[in-house]
């Protein structure tokens, strides 16, 4: 945006045009003022005038939406004088999405690696108060201890997976396998820590079934879908592992007759940390990571993932993978 030296609009360059909304025809001719008063980008450019220095300024402006704006102005001078400003803005709104993710992130991380380690902390202060000499009861603090240890090490197993999948230089190893069979391996390696839970699995996906795909990670897809499945859904309950043909892609669907999601919360399962009911999930030892790895993984194979539930009758979590 260019304007005089009494601020007043001379051009609105295509990019200005888009990003404010204001075609140039309307702008040229009036105050910088009267046109993005209220949004910062008028003082900046004033203060440029005044000062005759370059300003920068961060701010958000609201146009047809609202965006996060770097704007610069430089006083234009001809012979001394200061006859006009030039003011380049650049939106930074997913810039600044990014950050302020990396900054939840951190505080998330933080607080999940905190949890376990003050219990950790609190077991060991109490043995060595002298519970450690307490031979009926002392075994119950260690229990404790290990497994507080086995959360911090799930955590970080699952950050260790997501920072890989999320890696630029991820590798995506692809060979030709049944899905079937995948997801009955992912089911019998799960199965030992739900001994004591009876569960029906189904697996419904056709036997002469093949995709190309990365195995490894397809199959911490299954494994984590399953995991959800027979965590959240109570002993007696029904989960089954399906296929659906949807023109260009293949479904795979994971459907449990468990307690469901309640629809606002469906759109945000996929998010890193984002769990229905945080204290039943540490509970039951998960680590809020397990949906955000199944989509990274996913994505990466050109598919996409979603669920669909109706509160209290069952969810079905499902992926795409590409034909
Ligand atoms: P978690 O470690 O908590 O399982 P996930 O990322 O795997 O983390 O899942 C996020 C949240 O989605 C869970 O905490 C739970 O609230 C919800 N969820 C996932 N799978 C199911 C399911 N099969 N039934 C009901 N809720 C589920």
């Amino acid at each position: 945006i260019l304007t005089d030296g009494a601020g007043v609009i001379k051009a609105l360059n295509a990019a200005a045009e888009k990003l404010t909304g204001v075609p140039a025809a309307q702008a040229a001719g009036r105050r910088v003022g009267d046109v993005f008063g209220g949004n910062g980008l008028d003082s900046a450019a004033l203060e440029t005038l005044f000062s005759g220095k370059p300003v920068s300024k961060e701010l958000s402006a609201a146009f047809k939406e609202r965006v996060d704006l770097r704007v610069q102005a430089a006083p234009v001078r001809e012979g001394g004088l200061v006859t006009g400003c030039v003011l380049v803005a650049h939106d930074v709104t997913e810039l600044k999405k990014v950050e302020r993710m990396r900054k939840e992130f951190v505080a998330n991380v933080s607080h999940e690696l905190k949890t376990p380690l003050t219990a950790i902390k609190g077991n060991i202060e109490t043995l060595l108060g002298g519970a450690v000499d307490d031979r009926a009861h002392r075994g119950e603090f260690l229990n404790s201890v290990l497994r507080q240890a086995g959360r911090l090490e799930g955590l970080v197993d699952d950050l260790l997976r997501l920072s890989s999948l999320e890696s630029a230089t991820v590798a995506v190893e692809l060979s030709e396998f049944s899905p079937r069979l995948l997801a009955g391996e992912a089911h019998a390696a799960l199965l030992p820590a739900f001994k004591g839970k009876t569960l029906s699995f189904a697996n419904s996906i056709p036997e002469g079934l093949k995709i190309r795909a990365d195995r490894a990670k397809l199959e911490q897809v299954f494994f984590n879908l399953l995991d959800n499945a027979f965590k959240f859904t109570p002993g007696g309950g029904c989960i089954s592992a399906e296929t659906e043909d949807s023109g260009d892609n293949i479904k795979f669907l994971i459907r449990d007759t468990g307690p469901g999601v309640p629809a606002k919360d469906l759109p945000r399962l996929f998010e890193r940390f984002y769990r229905v009911d945080k204290a039943r999930s540490r509970e039951l030892g998960g680590t809020g990571l397990g949906l955000s790895i199944v989509k990274h993984a996913v994505e990466l194979h050109g598919g996409s993932v979603g669920a669909e539930s109706v509160e209290g009758r069952g969810s079905a979590f499902w992926f795409t993978l590409p034909k």
